[in-house]
């Protein structure tokens, strides 16, 4: 079954309200879908009344942040007022795969053509908080020579201050969850409101490992996978060995811990004595990797949910994040090919096909 079921085919004339009834009656108004998509019968009943939590029910929820980023290149040009956020590059990377269930928020100056831009690629954003007379919250960072090192220059927090994440109903029930980098307080909130998860993925940062270790650590007992930096699980584990620091966080909850590697790619862990890892596809010239391991973990949501759309009663396993990770570092390495997300919105499915493959050459023996 697609993901992307029109609106017009749910208009369709086999199910009128009369057999809806009678169905939901026998079926006790809810059932799991032959292909394992919980939805309810009246939203199939009343398709104009439910539509949006029909289509968006079986998706992904990506929270996190919606900024307005500027980025000094190592040339020392400023390059102003871009499309950024955590939840941005994420949710644009996962709408390849499925549409998504946005939650952030932004203030009363977000550009109106990147809301536009949101909706045109099924991310649903009633989960979109647009603060009136409020700020979005804004950050500037600056790239050096090697451009895998990068320094923070200012965070503007503003609207990100007072957020107090809601789920509109269609989000809460999403079956694959995304908590990308923002305050582990904000992470709690919306897991606290999520009722349709089966797996969830959540990404952190060194200020929170610094300011906010509490709750970060009450985020990892309740999530499945953990996608964090080497450089970061280290600092977090206290060691600097990047296998002891995989191990180390296994301990405190989660399932699965994937460690990324900027230019060397990622590793997995989680499968007792199994890994997985996997190179970063090999780029000669970066234009700005702001956003690239958000659009990995997009990447890799999306993966995981088309799979689980097309085998429902499996359970998501280490070879199942494995081929996720593939997708998620090709869409990655597109995403530092140009500013904020530019070149992820030019993509086509044929694009990323090639890249896959010649990815996928590039680990095989012959
Ligand atoms: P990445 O390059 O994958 O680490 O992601 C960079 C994006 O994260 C930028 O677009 C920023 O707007 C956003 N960002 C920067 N600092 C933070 C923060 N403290 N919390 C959440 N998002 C942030």
């Amino acid at each position: 079954m697609k993901l992307s079921i029109s609106r017009q085919s749910l208009r369709t004339d086999l199910f009128t309200p009369f057999y809806a009834f009678f169905l939901a009656a026998l079926l006790n108004l809810s059932k799991k879908f032959a292909f394992g998509i919980k939805f309810s019968i009246l939203d199939h009943a009343f398709p104009k009344i439910h539509s949006s939590k029909f289509t968006f029910q079986m998706s992904v929820l990506i929270a996190g942040t919606v900024a307005i980023d500027n980025i000094r290149t190592p040339d020392g040009v400023m390059h102003d007022e871009l499309l950024g956020g955590s939840a941005t590059f994420a949710a644009i990377a996962t709408s390849f795969s499925s549409p998504v269930n946005l939650v952030a928020v932004v203030g009363e100056d977000f550009p109106k053509e990147h809301l536009e831009l949101f909706s045109e690629r099924k991310i649903n954003v009633d989960g979109l908080q647009v603060v009136e007379g409020g700020k979005t919250f804004r950050w500037t960072g600056e790239y050096h020579d090697d451009m895998n090192s990068r320094e923070t220059l200012e965070t503007h927090i503003n609207v990100l201050d007072d957020f107090d994440p809601q789920l509109p109903a269609a989000a809460a029930e999403s079956t694959i969850v995304v908590l990308a980098n923002m305050a582990p307080a904000d992470q709690l909130k919306v897991l606290s409101q999520c009722s349709g998860s089966t797996f969830v993925i959540a990404d952190s940062m060194d200020l929170w490992i610094n300011i906010a270790r509490e709750e970060l650590d009450e985020v990892l007992k309740r999530i499945d996978l953990l996608v964090i930096n080497d450089s970061e699980a280290k600092m977090f584990m206290d060691t600097s060995n990047v296998i002891v620091a995989g191990k180390k966080l296994l301990e405190k909850g989660p399932q699965y811990v994937l460690i990324k590697k900027g230019e060397h790619g990622a590793l997995l862990f989680g499968g007792g004595d199994r890994f997985f890892s996997a190179g970063a596809f090999p780029l000669e010239k970066l234009v700005d990797p702001t956003g690239a391991g958000d659009t990995f973990l997009g990447g890799l949501a999306g993966s995981l949910h088309q799979h689980h759309q097309e085998n429902p009663d499996d359970t998501i396993g280490l070879d199942d994040i494995s081929r996720a990770i593939i997708h998620g570092t090709v869409l990655a390495s597109y995403n530092c090919e140009s500013f904020s997300a530019d070149k992820l919105l030019s993509l086509t499915q044929a694009d990323i096909d090639a890249r896959t493959k010649a990815f996928l050459t590039y680990t095989q023996l012959v």
